[in-house]
């Protein structure tokens, strides 16, 4: 079961408008939560970061964030979804193609659910990387449907045979296609400042917080591919990735070539906090 513009319905009986401002411009914003024994995982920050979104690209929200939570909630119910994600989009709605904000247009909204598990091969081996030039705009802190530069960097990362790209401005490391990026070095925790420049991600903020708790240091400060290449550990953050380790890049291993230690304490503190 779905959930589309105003009610439930089934994928089969689902029509999406070619006029939807999605489709045309890449419109609207969207989030992904994780669904852990049936719960929905940090939906209040979620949420949050949904109304930014919206705010910032000036698009008004078509429900109350009670009523989206008791969408989202419904859609986990009735899919009867224990372990999975759920995906939800809106845009800015249906109008003849042109680049102004239409005038009476509605905001449209996408809800669904999967059953994807959780990747614990990856979280448990690492993963390799390429480092890849940042291309996108300069509010990359925005969740929104323009994804064509996080699309080509992913597909040159498989393209070299390697999981993912370690994303950066002349040098600087910002993030991942679709997670963020930290590294470890003599037992300091670095990760990009929470900027324009990458998504403020969920996970991330967890896990920083995690880090704390632990009497980690952290520093949320830029550094460099160069800086990278002397790191002890790295790994990434993310709503589906968790914390991943990165143990090459470039073709290089980072520190032993193995998930490092404090990796693996954070990884644990992570699964803590939504274990039963
Ligand atoms: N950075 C980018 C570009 C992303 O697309 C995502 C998630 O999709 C993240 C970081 C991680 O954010 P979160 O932990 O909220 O999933």
């Amino acid at each position: 079961m779905y959930f589309y513009k105003d009610g439930f319905l089934e994928k089969k009986d689902l029509h999406i408008s070619p006029d939807d401002r999605g489709y045309y411009f890449g419109d609207g914003v969207y989030e992904v939560f994780r669904v852990y024994n049936g719960r929905i995982y940090e939906q209040e920050a979620h949420m949050q970061r949904l109304q930014k979104s919206a705010s910032e690209v000036r698009i008004a929200l078509p429900y109350s964030s009670q009523e989206i939570e008791n969408i989202l909630s419904k859609l986990v119910h009735e899919n009867g979804i224990v372990e999975g994600t759920i995906y939800m989009q809106i845009t800015r709605g249906e109008a003849p193609r042109a680049h102004p904000f239409p005038k009476d247009a509605q905001p449209v909204m996408l809800a669904y659910c999967t059953d994807v598990k959780r990747p614990t091969a990856t979280i448990q081996s690492g993963i390799h990387a390429i480092s890849f030039e940042d291309i996108r705009w300069l509010r990359c802190d925005l969740k929104t449907l323009n994804l064509l530069p996080n699309v080509m960097a992913k597909q040159a990362a498989l393209d070299h045979g390697v999981q993912e790209v370690i994303l950066h401005r002349s040098g600087t490391v910002t993030e991942c296609s679709a997670s963020n990026f930290m590294m470890v070095k003599d037992h300091i925790l670095y990760t990009h400042p929470a900027n324009n420049l990458i998504l403020h991600g969920i996970t991330r903020a967890v896990v920083l917080r995690l880090a704390r708790a632990l009497q980690i240091d952290v520093k949320e400060e830029p550094f460099t591919l160069q800086q990278l290449q002397q790191a002890d550990e790295a790994f990434i953050t993310g709503t589906t990735v968790e914390v991943t380790p990165v143990i090459h890049i470039d073709g290089k291993p980072i520190g032993s070539g193995e998930p490092g230690p404090i990796t693996r304490k954070l990884q644990n503190e992570f699964e803590r906090t939504f274990a039963v």
